[in-house]
């Protein structure tokens, strides 16, 4: 696949063996260590570690945790990155990064269609902080052009954007950002793992919600930035290790394991996503149907070009609006109304009264959040099956 590793180890066999770091037992599946603290054998050695520790040492669990550790090995070498810090949420990953690159007076500029959270963290928190934030239409190359200036610290985007699936052209962001030394921050949730181009775009940093395909059975939150060594253990490690964002180690042992199957399961949801949209694509009940893997997709030449998938969310507008939307919502017997997406379950979201429910009007309809849009995530249900049930509930709609 062109990103094997310097063993020559594919993404798919580093998923299951790299980072472990086996204890004296040597036991076969990675241990988990519940444990706040460490002991050190002397004053000296504390005190030494606290001076400066080695890869095998660790000071406190806010700092960092053996299993922790093997985590944020294993999930930013498959996203090829040096490095990543691991959160206890998506959302403190994306503050993380943010908090920990960026001072009063610094500019921003991010692309508006962003998960509503992001929004939060950009136009409120950071504002109240004196970082000034200019919000662009992202898949339009010349607005990044236009609003990256000098004092430009740092770039921010979904790579592909929750809920309305806009592609940006990273390679494009990137080269401006970095001609005006600014660094490029991607939300790559959407993306998932399996299919992300953040690194081999030249991101610097790459913040993953692994709520969603990492865990990918909805069970637990978490979150990962990944970036550059010195980045990674410098300025983000130092913010949220006194700031309390770190992932605690059952998550991450769970998510490591996660990671094993990972590949195999955004693999099958994607193939099901694009199955059901190009299914979907022109049936009497539906406005449009949005999938990065279909031509009809505005962005869709530049997806292809970055990616080997359209991934595994599509959104569709149901035609009526809210009622006819409701309707047809309330008649999935399969798919679950829920606000996650990546589970194994297949999730159906309305962004306009769940997730963007915030969001004044005038700003979901420059986002494209209508009334009969659903955000629709691909399970690990037989793809049939589910298109069945999309098709018996457009019907009752
Ligand atoms: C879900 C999500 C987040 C937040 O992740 P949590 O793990 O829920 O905190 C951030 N950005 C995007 C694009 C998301 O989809």
């Amino acid at each position: 696949m062109g990103d094997n590793d310097k063993n020559g180890w594919s993404k798919r066999t580093r998923a299951v063996h790299t980072g472990i770091r086996r204890s004296q037992y040597g036991e076969v599946s990675e241990a988990m260590f519940l444990t706040q603290g460490f002991v050190y054998d002397t004053a000296e050695a504390a005190e030494a570690r606290f001076i400066k520790s080695g890869d095998d040492e660790f000071i406190y669990a806010r700092y960092g945790n053996p299993t922790v550790r093997m985590f944020e090995d294993r999930l930013s070498d498959l996203l090829g990155f040096e490095d990543g810090f691991a959160c206890a949420s998506g959302m403190a990953a994306v503050n993380g990064a943010l908090m920990a690159l960026l001072k009063a007076g610094d500019h921003v500029v991010a692309a508006r269609a962003l998960f509503g959270s992001c929004l939060y963290v950009l136009e409120d928190v950071l504002r109240r902080f004196g970082v000034e934030v200019t919000l662009i239409d992202g898949t339009d190359n010349s607005a990044w052009d236009t609003a990256i200036r000098a004092n430009t610290r740092l770039v921010f985007l979904e790579s592909i954007s929750n809920p309305t699936l806009e592609v940006i052209d990273l390679a494009h962001v990137c080269a401006v950002a970095h001609a005006n030394g600014a660094l490029v921050v991607v939300d790559d949730a959407m993306t998932t793992p399996v299919f992300s181009y953040a690194a081999a775009c030249g991101a610097d940093i790459a913040v993953i919600s692994t709520t969603k395909h990492v865990d990918g059975q909805g069970r637990m939150l978490g979150g990962m930035i990944c970036g550059t060594r010195d980045l990674i253990r410098g300025p983000v490690e130092t913010y949220l290790k006194h700031t309390g964002g770190a992932m605690n180690p059952f998550t991450a042992w769970t998510q490591l394991k996660s990671l094993e199957t990972m590949d195999l399961r955004v693999r099958a949801q994607a193939s099901s996503a694009l199955t059901l949209a190009q299914a979907l694509e022109g049936h009497p009940k539906i406005g449009l149907v949005r999938y990065p893997g279909l031509p009809s997709h505005p962005q869709h030449q530049v997806a292809k070009a970055q990616s080997a998938s359209g991934g595994t969310v599509f959104a569709i507008d149901v035609a009526g609006g809210k009622e006819a939307c409701f309707r047809f919502l309330n008649a999935l017997e399969i798919f679950t109304i829920s606000n996650n997406f990546a589970d194994s379950k297949s999730i159906v979201t309305h962004p306009a009264t769940t997730t963007h429910q915030r969001l004044p009007q005038p700003q979901k309809d420059l986002l494209g959040i209508t009334p009969g849009l659903v955000r629709i995530s691909c399970g690990l249900e037989d793809t049939d099956d589910l298109l069945a049930d999309l098709r018996q509930a457009l019907d009752a709609a």
